[in-house]
């Protein structure tokens, strides 16, 4: 069987690997010059089951409106995308409803976990170097109530497979003593000790290397158009090189997938929410922290990668695709690092810096779409919002366990296009 697949992010690529690795050939088609480049790029390099949790939670309506035009919003709606969300955002917010988001908190840990083990063999594997470090993730409270709420999580997804342990003030700075001079705005913690980070864009690069070593084919710079169809099957991309002919085709081209599936009339309840990080250069810096850090408060992350850098990433916007980096937002991520390891912001200079946005393929209930569709030969693997690194590795064997008519290793009923 030969596959073709659209889009070159973390989840094209370890699609690829899936297939690769059962005998299937490969041939990945990207619009960009390398692997890796859109949303995968700059992201908080977590891969963090502890937190794979749908951003439509309960109260998620209120948010919205309190945060209206605020440039220090943690998710902010501009008014003149409202009615481009309208039928998306009718589903965003029923989808928050209590059972509804436990239901699918539930959906994203299993494949959070499935994922895990899927990324643990495929760097066994393959042993691609992504600066991984299996450090864990502090949830970091700044009040009662805040690490009420931490402990309530962590006790909730405990009997599914996610340790934890519960952190006093002093055990949290003892773990991370960068976190000395805010000791006194910590109520506590709860730690995650199996969560962890990388490069992503490194793994990207490298992962997509050692398949092309290995006879999959990756043509960059070419922009897919559209799918050429035959009745129930796809029988070929249309590409500007000319169109590309295969047994099956899998989209996973992130926010971009609904566009290129709408003229096959198959909606895709995906939107782009903008995301900014901010990556720090700290070579040899004494005061970079060693352990990532999700503080609630502050509705960022901040999270080392490898021993020489540090990112810190948050917020989400609805801007449609503008993808320009706001200085505000910027400035924002920076004033909230500064909030979390003043020492570490201190000590580094503008120079240091490099600020990016992307968009994150965020669906309406906050699940991934690993898909069959009506076209008996084209899948889908997108819509992975803000926990697509953390669940890529599964979300390609799931696709691979569906298109080869295996067993699937999680319910795929619940990732379904059907579903909608
Ligand atoms: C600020 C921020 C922080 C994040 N932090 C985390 C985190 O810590 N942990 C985590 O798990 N996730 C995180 N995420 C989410 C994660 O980065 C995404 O879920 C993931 O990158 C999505 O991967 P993808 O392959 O689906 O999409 P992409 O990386 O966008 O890849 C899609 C590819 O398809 C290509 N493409 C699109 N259209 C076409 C076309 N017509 N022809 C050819 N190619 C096409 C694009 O060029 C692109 O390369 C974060 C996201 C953001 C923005």
């Amino acid at each position: 069987m030969n596959v073709v697949i659209i889009g070159a992010g973390l989840v094209g690529i370890t699609t690829a690997y899936a297939l690769h690795k059962v005998g299937v050939g490969v041939v990945v088609v990207e619009r960009r010059e390398g692997p890796g480049l859109e949303t995968s790029f700059g992201n908080a390099a977590l891969q963090h089951p502890s937190m794979v949790e749908p951003w439509n939670s309960p109260g998620v309506g209120w948010d919205l409106l309190k945060w209206l035009g605020r440039d220090d919003a943690p998710m902010l709606l501009h008014l003149a995308q409202v009615p481009k969300l309208a039928g998306w955002g009718l589903r965003f917010l029923a989808n928050s409803r209590p059972a509804r988001f436990e239901a699918n908190l539930l959906k994203n840990l299993r494949l959070a976990l499935l994922s895990r083990r899927e990324m643990t063999a495929l760097s066994e594997d393959t042993r691609v170097a992504y600066a991984c470090r299996k450090t864990g993730t502090l949830a970091l409270a700044r009040s009662a109530q805040a690490l009420a709420a931490a402990e309530a999580h962590a006790a909730f997804i405990a009997p599914h497979g996610i340790a934890h342990r519960k952190l006093s003030r002093d055990e949290t700075v003892a773990l991370e003593p960068a976190l000395a001079p805010i000791a006194s705005a910590i109520t506590g913690a709860v730690y995650y000790p199996e969560d962890e980070r990388g490069d992503p864009h490194a793994f990207s690069t490298e992962l997509t290397n050692w398949l092309t070593a290995r006879g999959v084919t990756f043509l960059f710079e070419t922009d897919v158009t559209a799918f050429k169809t035959d009745g129930k099957r796809v029988r070929a991309i249309d590409t500007a090189a000319g169109p590309i002919e295969a047994d099956a085709f899998v989209l996973a081209a992130g926010s971009l997938s609904p566009a290129l599936a709408a003229p096959l009339k198959l909606k895709l309840p995906v939107k782009p929410a903008k995301g900014y990080s901010a990556t720090i250069s700290a070579k040899g810096n004494p005061h970079l922290p060693k352990t990532p850090v999700s503080d609630a408060a502050m509705h960022v992350a901040v999270v080392p990668i490898g021993d020489d850098r540090l990112r810190v990433a948050g917020t989400a916007e609805f801007a449609g695709f503008d993808a320009s980096v706001r200085q505000a937002r910027v400035d924002n991520l920076l004033k909230l690092l500064g909030k979390v390891y003043p020492a570490f912001a201190a000590s580094v200079a503008a120079k240091d810096f490099s600020a990016w946005a992307g968009f994150r393929p965020m669906s309406a209930d906050g699940v991934p779409t690993i898909s069959a569709t009506k076209f008996e030969n084209l899948f889908l693997n997108t819509g992975h919002g803000h926990i697509g690194w953390t669940t890529c590795a599964g979300s390609a064997r799931l696709l691979a366990d569906l298109m080869l008519k295996r067993v699937p290793a999680v319910a795929a009923g619940d990732y379904s296009l059907q579903r909608f």
